[in-house]
């Protein structure tokens, strides 16, 4: 495994380059507003994610900056001319899974039968291999063993599905905090989202509400921290309903969720700007690369 060159990103400066990832789901698909919009409901309700999606390909092309795409596949079969271009331009397309169901709500035949529903639509449409997965929600925990080894006999190369850490919605906090390979019979690597520590505690750093809510300066000590102290990439998430001041707004959600979900769509676009330029940023099958011949560096040492 010592053959894989590093790639030229890698090479390109003496900076880490961490993995940018964009998760593709619409305004009323996010796990916050389940208790009140219904599967059902999804077909009738305004479609938001197509612009903003292509807002955000015209900031990374702005930026010059590479990422993965992970998208849910009910998504993909809506707008394949979306999916060909996010490829085009450049960037990883992966998947999210077919409808944003959470892995550790399902069995094992389901969630095989929905990581290759997703799988398929999606390769269909771009006309590329896919190749990395994330679940939704970061969903993959002590409660679903079987779902690395499902994603493995499936051929996914790498997955970035594990939130190493305790929050209200999800969560495996005794799992690494950078990639390892969950099984010992395949090269599968998991690469968890960013966390970083703080008076001996994981605080969750990698993106998402967090990112929107807390000011801009805490993701740049995150992030500087990961790089600099622990010498690790970070991997850092959004969703493009989270650039999107213009959505709906949904009355009958709980507070919480409403709170998390529309605080600061306005002063996004800003702070991702801010951050694709102070930092190196790549797609995460490259990232996966690398980090496998590091694996292999360390057990060969
Ligand atoms: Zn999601």
């Amino acid at each position: 495994m010592n053959a894989i060159s590093p790639s030229p990103e890698a090479e390109a400066g003496g900076a880490i380059v961490n993995g940018l990832s964009v998760d593709v789901e619409d305004w009323f698909q996010v796990g916050a507003f389940e208790s009140v919009i219904e599967r059902d409901d999804w077909n009738s309700l305004s479609d938001r994610v197509d612009r903003n999606v292509r807002e955000i390909l015209d900031l990374f092309d702005e930026a010059q900056v590479k990422a993965t795409f992970f998208a849910l596949g009910w998504v993909a079969k809506r707008h394949g001319g979306l999916m060909r271009e996010i490829v085009v331009r450049g960037h990883e397309l992966a998947s999210h899974g077919w409808d944003h169901s959470r892995v550790f709500r399902m069995e094992r035949k389901g969630f095989a039968e929905d990581i290759a529903r997703a799988r398929k639509v999606l390769e269909d449409a771009a006309g590329v291999p896919i190749l990395g997965y994330r679940a939704p929600s970061f969903s993959i925990d002590r409660r679903t063993p079987w779902a690395f080894k499902e994603l493995a006999e499936q051929g996914f190369t790498y997955s970035s599905s594990v939130a190493p850490i305790r929050h209200d919605h999800y969560g495996w906090e005794e799992a690494s905090r950078f990639a390892f390979r969950p099984l010992p019979w395949s090269e599968l690597i998991e690469i968890p989202v960013t966390t970083a520590m703080f008076a001996g505690k994981r605080l969750a750093a990698g993106g998402g509400g967090f990112f929107r809510v807390i000011p801009y300066s805490f993701t740049r000590w995150a992030i500087r921290q990961v790089n600099s102290r622990d010498e690790r990439p970070a991997v850092f998430y959004f969703h493009p309903w989270e650039i999107d001041p213009g959505q709906p707004r949904l009355a009958g959600a709980p507070l919480k969720s409403r709170l998390r979900h529309y605080t600061n769509l306005d002063k996004m676009g800003g702070k991702l700007r801010q951050l694709v330029h102070e930092f190196a940023w790549g797609r995460m099958d490259l990232l996966a690369h690398r980090e496998a011949a590091r694996l292999d560096g360390e057990a060969a040492a």
